[in-house]
């Protein structure tokens, strides 16, 4: 069956892994260049002219035909009018080609003849360059690994996951913007290319635009020097779902901020969905001009805390079935205690063992993966002192550094002790007495207790939780 598409969304990521038959080859070319003239002949002069000319062949790929016009308009109208034909003409040169796609392409060159695009379209080493470079709607691929499916959801990012799902799913826009925010290796970018994937599937008919701050500086930056602005208004204002990633990217950067400004404010008139991601929440990115932090901060602002025990652990699960590698339930846990960092260097340590027992052809044992992440570990492990985590929870929970080792029993102030405890079992190696010495002089007893309470608390109550892992992480980050 011969199918005809004309959106323009997303189809990046797939065409990423097909990345090898992905340039036109000499003879699709010259398929291409051919059908091009006869369109002339066939339509006349005039009606070539005017639509057909800017068609410019970008790709081809297991049996997709993928074409550029400058406009979205351009697109709709050849799409009703023309594109079952130029399928037929390709088709009757070449049985292999069964889709003709049509894809929006803004840029300066977009607009010459098709001779002069030979140059522009000869078969180019590193295709995701190609993606980028070639205009200024082309939105960077989705990762295929990046999906709702392979994303753990647990306490700290419930909300920010639940707040994704209701953009895919919602007939209109629920908030605007949805702004993302939370630490390096959360799963922010991972999120956003869900999100891409999803509405790719649920409304194929939206354009989704996604890329970072960063490329939308540099493809500003580019417009404005080829003098070519209006291609890139048009370009970002004619979306239905705009997602940025890494917005404090250009903090301090006052023009690409004014341009920013003015396309989140023309699609939000427009009623069409921003997605924005940061590491900070809105009011904390300073270098943000006021208008523009207060403007992000207007829908829902969800932040993905620091990942718990349990939220790694369920990741290490969820990646050991993918990898369908056989881990034992030791090792999983092991490394959810050690390598509280990010998820991604978590996902890291993780290929690292499964990759050296492919090698060694040896099984993964809690020993092996001791030996392998040797370097890592000591990295966590780091001198951390006793008294370095007392005062790090005292300053946490705003008490004085000698409620550590006094009698006092309120819980206010025992329970904080109770996690510098569970902390120091944690992160040091010292035993049991030794850190009941450090605390006061208690029994070694008290601090077992300590440590299998704040264990039990961990597990349902998000709070302290989360202040465990904040002090973790200041200790070891
Ligand atoms: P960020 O953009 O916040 O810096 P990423 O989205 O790049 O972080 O995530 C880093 C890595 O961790 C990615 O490989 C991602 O798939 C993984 N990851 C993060 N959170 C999760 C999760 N909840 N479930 C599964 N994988 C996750
Ligand atoms: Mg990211």
């Amino acid at each position: 069956m011969s199918e005809i598409s004309g959106n323009a969304s997303a189809i990046a990521a797939q065409k990423k892994t097909e990345a090898d038959s992905y340039s036109p080859t000499p003879e699709i070319l010259e398929l291409w260049n051919t059908v091009h003239d006869e369109l002339r002949d066939e339509f006349g002069e005039a009606v070539f002219r005017s639509w057909l000319k800017p068609l410019t062949l970008q790709a081809c790929y297991h049996g997709t035909l993928e074409v550029s016009v400058p406009t979205r308009f351009m697109r709709d109208w050849i799409q009703t009018h023309y594109a079952a034909r130029i399928l037929q003409m390709c088709e009757q040169k070449n049985a292999g080609m069964r889709r003709l796609e049509i894809v929006v392409v803004q840029s300066a060159h977009a607009f010459g003849a098709a001779e002069e695009k030979k140059a522009a379209i000869q078969p180019k080493a590193n295709q995701n360059v190609r993606e980028s470079e070639d205009s200024y709607a082309h939105c960077a691929p989705f990762d295929p690994r990046f999906t709702f499916e392979t994303f753990v959801v647990g306490k700290p990012n419930a909300l920010a996951h639940a707040a994704a799902r209701r953009v895919v799913e919602s007939q209109n826009v629920p908030f605007n913007p949805l702004f993302l925010y939370g630490g390096v290796g959360l799963g922010k970018t991972h999120l956003m290319h869900a999100i891409g994937w999803a509405l790719k599937k649920h409304w194929p008919e939206k354009r989704v635009m996604y890329l970072s701050a960063e490329r939308f500086m540099y493809q500003f930056v580019r417009a404005l020097r080829a003098k070519d602005a209006m291609a890139f208004k048009e370009a970002f204002r004619s979306v239905d779902v705009l997602m940025i990633d890494d917005i404090q990217f250009i903090s301090n950067k006052e023009s690409t901020q004014e341009e920013f400004f003015h396309t989140f404010n023309a699609l939000v008139d427009q009623n069409k969905q921003i997605i924005i991601s940061a590491d900070k929440a809105p009011s904390d990115l300073l270098g943000l001009e006021e208008r523009l932090r207060s403007r992000l901060a207007w829908g829902l602002v969800a932040d993905i805390h620091p990942s718990t025990y349990d939220l790694r652990l369920g990741i290490l699960q969820s990646k050991r079935a993918l990898l369908q590698a056989t881990i034992p339930d030791a090792v999983l846990e092991f490394l959810a205690l050690k390598v509280t960092s990010n998820i991604r260097e978590l996902e890291g340590a993780l290929n690292r063992i499964v990759a050296h027992a492919d090698v060694t052809k040896q099984p993964v044992t809690l020993e092996s993966t001791q030996d392998v992440l040797q370097d890592l570990l000591r990295s966590h492990d780091r001198r951390i002192t006793i008294d370095e985590i007392q005062r790090k929870v005292a300053e946490h929970y705003n008490i004085r550094m000698t409620d550590m080792h006094s009698a006092r029993r309120a819980r206010n102030v025992a329970r904080p002790r109770q996690v510098a405890m569970y902390l120091a079992k944690h992160l040091t190696t010292r035993s049991l007495p030794e850190i009941g010495r450090k605390f006061g002089g208690r029994d070694h007893t008290t601090v077992m207790h300590a440590v299998r309470k704040i264990e039990e608390l961990m597990k349902d109550d998000a709070q302290i939780a989360q202040d465990v892992e904040v002090v973790r992480r200041a200790l070891t980050g």
